[in-house]
Protein backbone atom coordinates (compact mmCIF):
# COMPACT_ATOMS: atom_id res chain seq x y z
CA UNK A 1 0.00 0.00 0.00
CA UNK A 2 1.03 3.61 -1.01
CA UNK A 3 2.15 6.08 1.44
CA UNK A 4 -0.91 8.07 -0.36
CA UNK A 5 -3.17 4.75 -0.15
CA UNK A 6 -3.32 5.24 3.77
CA UNK A 7 -4.70 8.31 3.23
CA UNK A 8 -7.61 7.76 0.58
CA UNK A 9 -8.22 4.69 2.67
CA UNK A 10 -8.56 6.83 6.13
CA UNK A 11 -11.02 9.35 4.16
CA UNK A 12 -13.20 6.28 2.99
CA UNK A 13 -13.72 5.07 6.56
CA UNK A 14 -15.30 8.79 7.11
CA UNK A 15 -17.38 8.42 3.40
CA UNK A 16 -18.57 5.01 4.66
CA UNK A 17 -20.08 6.62 8.12
CA UNK A 18 -21.43 9.58 7.10
CA UNK A 19 -25.10 8.11 5.61
CA UNK A 20 -25.49 6.74 9.08
CA UNK A 21 -24.77 9.93 11.22
CA UNK A 22 -26.28 13.27 11.76
CA UNK A 23 -23.05 15.10 10.18
CA UNK A 24 -23.92 17.16 7.21
CA UNK A 25 -21.38 17.26 4.13
CA UNK A 26 -20.17 20.53 4.85
CA UNK A 27 -18.34 19.51 8.03
CA UNK A 28 -17.35 16.36 6.04
CA UNK A 29 -15.18 18.02 3.09
CA UNK A 30 -13.85 19.96 6.29
CA UNK A 31 -12.44 16.97 8.25
CA UNK A 32 -10.61 15.37 4.96
CA UNK A 33 -8.28 18.26 5.22
CA UNK A 34 -5.88 18.66 7.89
CA UNK A 35 -6.24 21.65 9.92
CA UNK A 36 -2.04 22.51 9.92
CA UNK A 37 1.06 20.81 9.04
CA UNK A 38 4.41 21.38 9.39
CA UNK A 39 7.79 19.59 8.82
CA UNK A 40 10.79 20.54 10.05
CA UNK A 41 14.56 19.60 9.39
CA UNK A 42 16.29 18.39 12.96
CA UNK A 43 20.21 18.90 12.40
CA UNK A 44 21.88 16.11 14.90
CA UNK A 45 25.38 16.00 15.70
CA UNK A 46 26.44 12.23 16.72
CA UNK A 47 28.65 10.73 19.01
CA UNK A 48 31.69 10.41 16.68
CA UNK A 49 31.32 14.31 15.99
CA UNK A 50 29.58 13.96 12.33
CA UNK A 51 26.22 15.41 11.68
CA UNK A 52 22.90 13.87 10.02
CA UNK A 53 19.94 15.87 9.18
CA UNK A 54 16.71 13.95 10.26
CA UNK A 55 12.81 14.98 9.15
CA UNK A 56 10.28 15.39 11.61
CA UNK A 57 6.56 15.94 10.71
CA UNK A 58 3.59 17.31 13.22
CA UNK A 59 0.17 17.41 11.66
CA UNK A 60 -2.72 19.09 13.21
CA UNK A 61 -6.01 17.55 11.98
CA UNK A 62 -8.81 19.11 14.26
CA UNK A 63 -9.24 20.90 16.56
CA UNK A 64 -12.31 22.22 17.03
CA UNK A 65 -13.39 19.72 20.21
CA UNK A 66 -10.25 20.68 21.70
CA UNK A 67 -6.28 21.58 21.49
CA UNK A 68 -5.28 18.39 18.69
CA UNK A 69 -4.13 15.71 20.65
CA UNK A 70 -1.55 12.63 19.19
CA UNK A 71 1.97 10.38 20.04
CA UNK A 72 5.00 11.05 18.12
CA UNK A 73 6.42 8.08 16.49
CA UNK A 74 10.15 7.56 15.56
CA UNK A 75 10.28 5.31 12.57
CA UNK A 76 12.09 4.63 9.01
CA UNK A 77 8.82 4.69 7.14
CA UNK A 78 7.13 7.66 8.64
CA UNK A 79 5.58 9.90 5.93
CA UNK A 80 3.81 12.82 5.69
CA UNK A 81 0.49 10.55 5.03
CA UNK A 82 0.57 7.95 7.70
CA UNK A 83 1.26 11.30 10.09
CA UNK A 84 -1.99 12.78 8.66
CA UNK A 85 -4.11 9.31 8.73
CA UNK A 86 -2.97 8.98 11.97
CA UNK A 87 -3.69 12.45 12.78
CA UNK A 88 -7.33 11.84 11.21
CA UNK A 89 -7.47 8.83 13.38
CA UNK A 90 -6.84 11.05 16.59
CA UNK A 91 -9.58 12.74 15.97
CA UNK A 92 -12.42 10.39 15.30
CA UNK A 93 -10.94 8.62 18.78
CA UNK A 94 -11.19 11.45 21.11
CA UNK A 95 -14.75 11.75 19.58
CA UNK A 96 -14.97 8.41 20.39
CA UNK A 97 -14.37 8.39 23.83
CA UNK A 98 -15.60 11.40 24.25
CA UNK A 99 -13.00 13.77 25.58
CA UNK A 100 -12.45 17.57 24.85
CA UNK A 101 -9.39 17.30 22.39
CA UNK A 102 -9.18 17.55 18.50
CA UNK A 103 -6.40 15.20 16.36
CA UNK A 104 -2.72 15.49 15.91
CA UNK A 105 0.23 13.50 15.24
CA UNK A 106 3.73 13.42 14.94
CA UNK A 107 6.83 11.90 14.06
CA UNK A 108 10.67 11.38 12.74
CA UNK A 109 11.73 9.71 10.02
CA UNK A 110 14.67 8.00 12.22
CA UNK A 111 15.22 4.40 13.05
CA UNK A 112 15.64 4.76 17.01
CA UNK A 113 17.85 1.84 17.27
CA UNK A 114 20.73 2.99 15.45
CA UNK A 115 20.66 5.96 17.54
CA UNK A 116 22.95 5.98 20.88
CA UNK A 117 21.01 7.14 24.36
CA UNK A 118 22.81 10.67 23.69
CA UNK A 119 21.59 10.87 20.26
CA UNK A 120 18.33 10.14 20.98
CA UNK A 121 18.21 12.65 23.22
CA UNK A 122 19.56 15.13 21.56
CA UNK A 123 17.19 14.49 18.31
CA UNK A 124 13.96 14.43 20.88
CA UNK A 125 15.02 17.86 21.94
CA UNK A 126 16.05 19.03 18.66
CA UNK A 127 12.64 18.05 16.84
CA UNK A 128 10.77 20.35 20.47
CA UNK A 129 13.24 23.55 19.76
CA UNK A 130 11.66 22.72 15.74
CA UNK A 131 8.31 22.63 16.43
CA UNK A 132 7.62 24.84 19.65
CA UNK A 133 5.88 27.12 18.68
CA UNK A 134 3.27 24.97 16.88
CA UNK A 135 2.52 22.96 20.00
CA UNK A 136 1.29 23.81 23.54
CA UNK A 137 -1.00 22.98 26.09
CA UNK A 138 -3.98 24.76 24.46
CA UNK A 139 -3.10 23.99 21.12
CA UNK A 140 -1.43 20.54 20.47
CA UNK A 141 -0.53 18.40 23.12
CA UNK A 142 1.84 15.64 21.93
CA UNK A 143 2.19 11.46 23.45
CA UNK A 144 4.33 8.62 23.42
CA UNK A 145 3.64 6.28 20.23
CA UNK A 146 5.86 3.54 18.25
CA UNK A 147 9.04 3.57 19.20
CA UNK A 148 8.88 6.51 21.87
CA UNK A 149 8.60 6.38 25.44
CA UNK A 150 8.06 7.84 28.51
CA UNK A 151 11.39 9.08 28.61
CA UNK A 152 11.41 10.68 25.41
CA UNK A 153 7.83 12.76 26.38
CA UNK A 154 9.84 13.91 30.07
CA UNK A 155 13.02 15.33 27.64
CA UNK A 156 10.51 16.73 25.02
CA UNK A 157 8.08 18.25 28.12
CA UNK A 158 11.70 19.49 29.90
CA UNK A 159 13.13 21.15 26.43
CA UNK A 160 9.74 23.32 25.85
CA UNK A 161 9.63 24.28 29.33
CA UNK A 162 13.10 25.50 29.18
CA UNK A 163 12.13 27.52 25.03
CA UNK A 164 9.35 29.11 26.90
CA UNK A 165 10.99 29.43 30.44
CA UNK A 166 7.96 28.50 32.57
CA UNK A 167 7.67 24.66 33.58
CA UNK A 168 5.09 23.47 31.18
CA UNK A 169 3.62 19.69 32.20
CA UNK A 170 0.18 20.02 30.25
CA UNK A 171 2.22 20.31 26.95
CA UNK A 172 3.00 16.74 26.94
CA UNK A 173 1.06 13.74 28.12
CA UNK A 174 2.75 10.18 28.38
CA UNK A 175 5.63 11.82 31.04
CA UNK A 176 7.34 9.58 33.75
CA UNK A 177 5.35 9.83 36.82
CA UNK A 178 8.24 11.93 38.58
CA UNK A 179 7.67 14.34 36.09
CA UNK A 180 3.58 14.79 36.17
CA UNK A 181 2.87 11.70 34.60
CA UNK A 182 -0.38 10.08 35.21
CA UNK A 183 -0.60 6.67 37.56
CA UNK A 184 -1.86 4.31 35.01
CA UNK A 185 -0.71 5.78 31.95
CA UNK A 186 1.59 3.29 30.78
CA UNK A 187 -1.00 0.37 30.63
CA UNK A 188 -4.17 2.38 29.52
CA UNK A 189 -3.88 1.39 25.94
CA UNK A 190 -3.95 -2.43 26.30
CA UNK A 191 -6.47 -1.86 29.72
CA UNK A 192 -8.91 0.02 27.06
CA UNK A 193 -8.95 -2.81 24.59
CA UNK A 194 -9.53 -5.19 27.42
CA UNK A 195 -12.12 -3.34 28.76
CA UNK A 196 -13.96 -3.68 25.38
CA UNK A 197 -12.97 -7.79 25.48
CA UNK A 198 -14.42 -7.88 28.63
CA UNK A 199 -17.49 -6.05 27.18
CA UNK A 200 -17.58 -8.84 24.96
CA UNK A 201 -16.90 -11.77 26.93
CA UNK A 202 -20.18 -10.33 29.15
CA UNK A 203 -21.97 -10.63 25.64
CA UNK A 204 -20.69 -13.52 24.38
CA UNK A 205 -20.70 -15.77 27.64
CA UNK A 206 -17.39 -16.36 27.15
CA UNK A 207 -15.16 -18.85 29.72
CA UNK A 208 -11.58 -16.73 29.16
CA UNK A 209 -10.17 -20.06 29.43
CA UNK A 210 -11.53 -21.50 26.05
CA UNK A 211 -10.81 -18.41 24.80
CA UNK A 212 -7.37 -18.35 22.75
CA UNK A 213 -5.82 -14.92 21.83
CA UNK A 214 -2.58 -13.94 19.70
CA UNK A 215 -1.00 -10.74 19.88
CA UNK A 216 0.80 -9.43 17.16
CA UNK A 217 3.83 -7.24 18.59
CA UNK A 218 4.84 -6.66 22.29
CA UNK A 219 5.44 -3.65 23.12
CA UNK A 220 3.67 -0.81 25.40
CA UNK A 221 0.94 -1.74 24.37
CA UNK A 222 0.52 -5.40 23.57
CA UNK A 223 2.07 -6.46 26.39
CA UNK A 224 -0.52 -4.48 29.12
CA UNK A 225 -3.64 -6.26 27.29
CA UNK A 226 -1.69 -10.02 27.19
CA UNK A 227 -0.98 -9.45 30.45
CA UNK A 228 -4.50 -8.47 32.02
CA UNK A 229 -6.45 -11.01 29.73
CA UNK A 230 -3.39 -13.36 30.92
CA UNK A 231 -4.43 -13.14 34.57
CA UNK A 232 -8.14 -13.08 34.12
CA UNK A 233 -7.36 -16.82 32.70
CA UNK A 234 -7.55 -15.97 29.03
CA UNK A 235 -5.00 -18.45 27.03
CA UNK A 236 -2.66 -16.52 25.38
CA UNK A 237 -1.10 -18.58 22.42
CA UNK A 238 1.31 -16.98 20.45
CA UNK A 239 2.82 -13.26 20.77
CA UNK A 240 5.10 -11.90 18.46
CA UNK A 241 7.79 -8.99 17.90
CA UNK A 242 9.29 -7.41 14.79
CA UNK A 243 11.79 -10.20 15.08
CA UNK A 244 9.10 -13.24 14.71
CA UNK A 245 6.83 -15.23 17.45
CA UNK A 246 5.85 -17.91 19.15
CA UNK A 247 3.21 -20.27 19.59
CA UNK A 248 1.93 -22.62 22.10
CA UNK A 249 -2.09 -23.54 21.81
CA UNK A 250 -2.22 -24.38 25.85
CA UNK A 251 -1.04 -20.88 26.05
CA UNK A 252 2.01 -19.03 27.69
CA UNK A 253 3.14 -17.39 30.97
CA UNK A 254 2.66 -13.71 30.24
CA UNK A 255 4.94 -12.05 32.27
CA UNK A 256 7.87 -14.52 31.67
CA UNK A 257 7.69 -13.54 28.31
CA UNK A 258 7.96 -9.81 29.69
CA UNK A 259 10.09 -10.01 31.67
CA UNK A 260 12.50 -11.95 29.00
CA UNK A 261 11.11 -9.61 26.35
CA UNK A 262 12.97 -6.76 28.64
CA UNK A 263 15.89 -7.66 29.64
CA UNK A 264 16.88 -9.31 26.27
CA UNK A 265 14.64 -7.20 24.33
CA UNK A 266 13.49 -10.29 22.11
CA UNK A 267 10.04 -12.60 22.36
CA UNK A 268 11.27 -16.21 23.60
CA UNK A 269 9.27 -18.94 24.94
CA UNK A 270 9.97 -18.72 28.37
CA UNK A 271 8.82 -19.57 32.01
CA UNK A 272 10.91 -17.69 34.50
CA UNK A 273 11.00 -18.57 38.47
CA UNK A 274 12.13 -15.20 39.77
CA UNK A 275 15.12 -14.24 37.80
CA UNK A 276 15.77 -18.27 36.61
CA UNK A 277 13.93 -18.65 32.76
CA UNK A 278 13.72 -21.72 31.41
CA UNK A 279 12.54 -22.48 28.04
CA UNK A 280 9.25 -24.13 27.42
CA UNK A 281 7.83 -26.26 24.25
CA UNK A 282 6.94 -23.80 21.41
CA UNK A 283 7.01 -23.38 17.58
CA UNK A 284 8.75 -20.75 16.32
CA UNK A 285 6.24 -18.34 13.93
CA UNK A 286 6.70 -15.83 11.58
CA UNK A 287 4.11 -12.51 11.63
CA UNK A 288 2.32 -13.40 8.99
CA UNK A 289 2.24 -17.31 10.25
CA UNK A 290 0.67 -15.37 13.84
CA UNK A 291 -2.16 -13.44 11.48
CA UNK A 292 -3.73 -16.52 10.07
CA UNK A 293 -3.66 -18.58 13.51
CA UNK A 294 -6.68 -20.85 14.54
CA UNK A 295 -7.28 -18.28 17.47
CA UNK A 296 -10.49 -16.49 18.54
CA UNK A 297 -8.94 -13.48 19.44
CA UNK A 298 -6.83 -11.69 17.23
CA UNK A 299 -4.68 -8.49 18.31
CA UNK A 300 -2.68 -6.60 16.20
CA UNK A 301 -0.63 -4.18 18.44
CA UNK A 302 2.28 -2.95 16.26
CA UNK A 303 2.01 -0.94 13.01
CA UNK A 304 -0.82 -0.18 10.31
CA UNK A 305 -1.45 -2.63 7.19
CA UNK A 306 -1.06 -5.95 8.45
CA UNK A 307 -4.30 -7.31 7.30
CA UNK A 308 -4.39 -6.40 4.13
CA UNK A 309 -6.74 -8.26 0.76
CA UNK A 310 -3.58 -10.83 0.41
CA UNK A 311 -4.28 -12.28 3.99
CA UNK A 312 -7.81 -11.38 4.78
CA UNK A 313 -9.24 -14.82 3.49
CA UNK A 314 -7.30 -16.72 5.89
CA UNK A 315 -7.68 -14.12 8.97
CA UNK A 316 -9.39 -17.45 11.10
CA UNK A 317 -9.89 -15.26 14.05
CA UNK A 318 -13.46 -14.43 15.56
CA UNK A 319 -12.71 -11.14 16.84
CA UNK A 320 -10.05 -8.98 16.01
CA UNK A 321 -9.49 -6.42 18.49
CA UNK A 322 -6.72 -3.20 16.88
CA UNK A 323 -5.06 -2.00 19.06
CA UNK A 324 -2.50 -0.70 16.67
CA UNK A 325 -3.62 2.52 14.58
CA UNK A 326 -4.98 1.12 10.91
CA UNK A 327 -3.66 -2.68 10.74
CA UNK A 328 -6.74 -3.34 9.08
CA UNK A 329 -6.87 -2.01 5.40
CA UNK A 330 -10.08 -0.80 3.83
CA UNK A 331 -10.04 -3.85 1.16
CA UNK A 332 -9.56 -6.08 3.98
CA UNK A 333 -12.53 -4.83 5.93
CA UNK A 334 -14.87 -5.52 3.31
CA UNK A 335 -13.53 -9.46 3.14
CA UNK A 336 -13.79 -9.68 6.47
CA UNK A 337 -17.34 -8.43 7.21
CA UNK A 338 -18.42 -10.21 4.29
CA UNK A 339 -17.47 -13.17 6.59
CA UNK A 340 -20.39 -12.12 8.40
CA UNK A 341 -18.92 -13.85 11.96
CA UNK A 342 -15.65 -11.59 12.02
CA UNK A 343 -16.54 -8.83 14.88
CA UNK A 344 -13.79 -6.30 14.20
CA UNK A 345 -13.21 -3.95 17.27
CA UNK A 346 -12.02 -0.39 15.75
CA UNK A 347 -8.90 1.12 16.38
CA UNK A 348 -10.93 4.87 16.84
CA UNK A 349 -12.48 2.45 19.65
CA UNK A 350 -9.86 -0.06 21.02
CA UNK A 351 -7.11 1.49 21.43
CA UNK A 352 -8.47 4.99 22.73
CA UNK A 353 -7.84 3.74 26.45
CA UNK A 354 -4.40 5.76 25.75
CA UNK A 355 -5.97 8.97 24.98
CA UNK A 356 -8.42 8.72 27.66
CA UNK A 357 -5.58 8.77 30.49
CA UNK A 358 -3.97 11.41 28.76
CA UNK A 359 -6.95 13.56 28.92
CA UNK A 360 -6.75 12.52 32.62
CA UNK A 361 -2.91 13.35 32.89
CA UNK A 362 -3.51 16.72 31.09
CA UNK A 363 -6.52 17.42 33.64
CA UNK A 364 -4.30 16.44 36.60
CA UNK A 365 -1.33 18.56 35.65
CA UNK A 366 -3.51 22.13 35.16
CA UNK A 367 -4.86 21.01 38.91
CA UNK A 368 -1.83 20.37 40.25
CA UNK A 369 -3.60 17.65 42.07
CA UNK A 370 -3.14 14.21 41.56
CA UNK A 371 -5.16 10.74 41.50
CA UNK A 372 -4.80 7.07 42.44
CA UNK A 373 -4.38 4.51 40.06
CA UNK A 374 -7.81 3.51 41.48
CA UNK A 375 -9.11 6.53 40.42
CA UNK A 376 -7.64 6.46 36.89
CA UNK A 377 -8.33 2.89 36.27
CA UNK A 378 -12.44 3.33 37.18
CA UNK A 379 -12.95 6.07 35.64
CA UNK A 380 -10.83 4.90 32.38
CA UNK A 381 -13.22 1.95 32.89
CA UNK A 382 -16.42 3.48 32.98
CA UNK A 383 -15.41 5.65 30.17
CA UNK A 384 -14.96 2.52 27.57
CA UNK A 385 -17.30 0.41 29.08
CA UNK A 386 -19.81 3.08 27.99
CA UNK A 387 -18.51 3.77 24.61
CA UNK A 388 -18.31 0.64 23.54
CA UNK A 389 -22.17 -0.33 24.31
CA UNK A 390 -22.68 2.79 22.38
CA UNK A 391 -20.84 2.14 19.75
CA UNK A 392 -22.18 -1.98 20.02
CA UNK A 393 -25.84 -0.47 19.82
CA UNK A 394 -25.14 1.27 17.21
CA UNK A 395 -23.41 -1.68 14.89
CA UNK A 396 -26.83 -3.76 15.76
CA UNK A 397 -29.84 -1.22 15.28
CA UNK A 398 -28.15 -0.01 11.86
CA UNK A 399 -26.79 -3.23 11.05
CA UNK A 400 -23.58 -1.96 10.16
CA UNK A 401 -20.04 -3.41 10.85
CA UNK A 402 -18.46 -2.02 14.43
CA UNK A 403 -16.00 0.18 12.40
CA UNK A 404 -18.62 2.63 10.58
CA UNK A 405 -20.76 2.27 13.96
CA UNK A 406 -17.68 3.94 15.85
CA UNK A 407 -16.64 6.57 13.11
CA UNK A 408 -21.03 7.62 13.21
CA UNK A 409 -21.11 7.88 16.91
CA UNK A 410 -17.70 10.10 16.21
CA UNK A 411 -18.85 11.77 13.57
CA UNK A 412 -22.07 12.74 15.66
CA UNK A 413 -19.97 14.30 18.17
CA UNK A 414 -17.51 16.07 15.78
CA UNK A 415 -20.35 17.73 13.58
CA UNK A 416 -22.31 18.84 16.19
CA UNK A 417 -19.42 20.98 17.31
CA UNK A 418 -18.76 22.10 14.08
CA UNK A 419 -22.30 22.92 13.60
CA UNK A 420 -22.53 24.30 16.97
CA UNK A 421 -20.37 27.85 14.81
CA UNK A 422 -22.81 27.59 12.00
CA UNK A 423 -23.68 25.75 9.38
CA UNK A 424 -24.87 26.22 5.82
CA UNK A 425 -28.25 26.79 6.37
CA UNK A 426 -27.92 28.88 9.25
CA UNK A 427 -25.94 31.51 7.34
CA UNK A 428 -27.97 31.46 3.98
CA UNK A 429 -30.95 31.92 6.58
CA UNK A 430 -29.35 35.62 7.60
CA UNK A 431 -28.72 36.17 4.07
CA UNK A 432 -32.83 36.12 3.52
P1 LIG B 1 5.96 0.09 21.12
O1 LIG B 1 7.05 0.77 20.38
O2 LIG B 1 5.99 0.06 22.59
O3 LIG B 1 5.85 -1.43 20.61
C1 LIG B 1 5.74 -1.78 19.27
C2 LIG B 1 5.93 -3.28 19.19
O4 LIG B 1 5.69 -3.70 17.86
C3 LIG B 1 7.33 -3.76 19.55
O5 LIG B 1 7.25 -4.96 20.29
C4 LIG B 1 7.95 -4.06 18.19
O6 LIG B 1 8.95 -5.05 18.26
C5 LIG B 1 6.74 -4.55 17.45
N1 LIG B 1 6.87 -4.46 16.00
C6 LIG B 1 7.42 -3.47 15.25
N2 LIG B 1 7.36 -3.80 13.95
C7 LIG B 1 6.74 -5.01 13.89
C8 LIG B 1 6.38 -5.87 12.84
N3 LIG B 1 6.66 -5.56 11.58
N4 LIG B 1 5.77 -7.04 13.15
C9 LIG B 1 5.50 -7.36 14.43
N5 LIG B 1 5.81 -6.59 15.48
C10 LIG B 1 6.43 -5.42 15.20
O7 LIG B 1 4.61 0.73 20.56
P2 LIG B 1 3.19 0.82 21.27
O8 LIG B 1 3.13 2.11 21.99
O9 LIG B 1 2.90 -0.45 21.96
O10 LIG B 1 2.25 0.96 19.99
C11 LIG B 1 1.83 -0.17 19.24
C12 LIG B 1 0.65 0.22 18.37
O11 LIG B 1 -0.39 0.69 19.23
C13 LIG B 1 0.90 1.33 17.37
O12 LIG B 1 0.14 1.12 16.21
C14 LIG B 1 0.42 2.56 18.08
O13 LIG B 1 0.06 3.59 17.17
C15 LIG B 1 -0.77 1.99 18.78
N6 LIG B 1 -1.18 2.79 19.94
C16 LIG B 1 -0.36 2.94 21.02
C17 LIG B 1 -0.79 3.73 22.08
C18 LIG B 1 0.03 3.90 23.33
O14 LIG B 1 -0.47 4.56 24.25
N7 LIG B 1 1.18 3.31 23.42
C19 LIG B 1 -2.04 4.38 22.01
C20 LIG B 1 -2.84 4.18 20.92
C21 LIG B 1 -2.40 3.38 19.87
Amino acid sequence: MSDNEIYTGAIKRLDNAISHSDMDEESLERLKHPKAVIEVSIPLRMDDGSMQVFTGIRVRHDDTRGPGKGGIRYHPNVSLDEVKSLALWMTCKTAVVGVPFGGAKGGIIVNPKELSRLELERLSRGFIERIADFIGPDTDIPAPDVYTNEMIMGWMMDEYSTIHRRRTLDVITGKPLSLGGSLGRNEATGRGAYDCIKQLEKRRGWKPGDITVAVQGFGNAGQAVARLLFADGYRIAAISDSAGGVYRDEGFDVPSIIQIKNETRHVKAVYCDGAICETVDADNITNAELMELDVDILIPAALENVITADNAERIKADVIVEVANGPTTPEADMILNKKNDTLIVPDILANAGGVTVSYFEWVQNRQGYYWTEADVNQRMDEIMQCEFDVIHDVMESKSIPMRTAAYVHSLNRIGAAIEAQGTRSYFADARD
